[in-house]
């Protein structure tokens, strides 16, 4: 299966009626934090080892409940002229201090990276976060921004882009043992092997990733984290078909 995400020709050149899902935390991030996902893999150029280990796979195989259909919906929505004006709006009804891309998905294209860009500097008391694996991209319309914060993510096809003296980034370990001098082991990953997975982290009880550049309420810092490896990745070949764009509405309804 291409690993090339779908484009903007495929999507139409007329808008597409779409609706964007931003949910508020998830079992494991406070409601705190905006979420916006893409679907796995697709929408993922720098992906490499990461799709033998990644965990947010697990809702598109599966297909759980509306899971994939939303991050479709989201992904459309994202061609749009329109998505930057509606990503505005969604996070200034959510009302929550950061919004962080992609726990599913990353940066696709370099359009999509100044979209991200201009919706952070629309809502400068935001703090914005991703964690990516698109270093061929030029980040710097993200990483220039006082509230934005890009975590370099190793195990894609870009490592040799990450510069570990630095560069935010994070990184997979298999074993506690792993963890480098200065990194910060993420508790999810020790509360996971000691059973207590059903705890919440970030935004609750762990603020490491979630710099607040602006306020400067989390001391600023550079951002070295180690997950340990989840050993229940999900095969990637069985992914569904990616949902269909919707049919553009008729012409006459545009007007209206
Ligand atoms: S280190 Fe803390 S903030 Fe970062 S992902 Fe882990 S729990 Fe969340």
């Amino acid at each position: 299966m291409s690993r090339n995400p779908p484009t903007q020709s495929q999507a139409g050149k007329l808008l597409l009626v779409v609706s964007i899902l931003l949910s508020l935390g998830n079992d494991k991030i406070s409601r705190n934090v905006a979420l916006f996902d893409l679907p796995v893999k697709r929408t993922c150029p720098g992906a490499g080892e990461c799709l033998s280990y990644c965990t947010s796979m697990k809702p598109e195989v599966g297909r759980w409940n509306g899971v994939p259909a939303a991050r479709w919906r989201n992904f459309w929505a994202s061609l749009n002229d329109t998505f930057v004006d509606e990503m505005v709006a969604k996070i200034r009804d959510g009302g929550a201090c950061w919004t962080r891309f992609h726990v599913s998905g990353d940066l696709y294209n370099q359009a999509y990276v100044e979209k991200l860009s201009n919706i952070a500097r629309r809502l400068p008391d935001v703090n914005f976060f991703l964690y990516t694996k698109s270093m061929h991209l030029d980040l710097t319309p993200l990483t220039s921004l006082s509230n934005f914060t890009v975590i370099k993510s190793f195990g894609g096809r870009y490592d040799h882009l990450i510069d570990v003296n630095k560069d935010d980034y994070s990184r997979v370990i298999e074993d506690v043992n792993e963890q480098r001098k200065g990194e910060f082991l993420c508790p999810e990953g020790i509360a996971a092997l000691s059973g207590k997975s059903d705890e919440k982290f970030c935004g609750y009880n762990c603020n490491y990733c979630l710099s607040d550049k602006k306020t400067e309420r989390t001391e600023p810092h550079q951002i070295k984290v180690a997950f340990l490896l989840k050993r229940n990745g999900w095969n990637g070949n069985n992914l569904p078909q990616p949902l269909k764009p919707p049919a553009p509405p008729p012409a006459g309804a545009r007007n209206q």
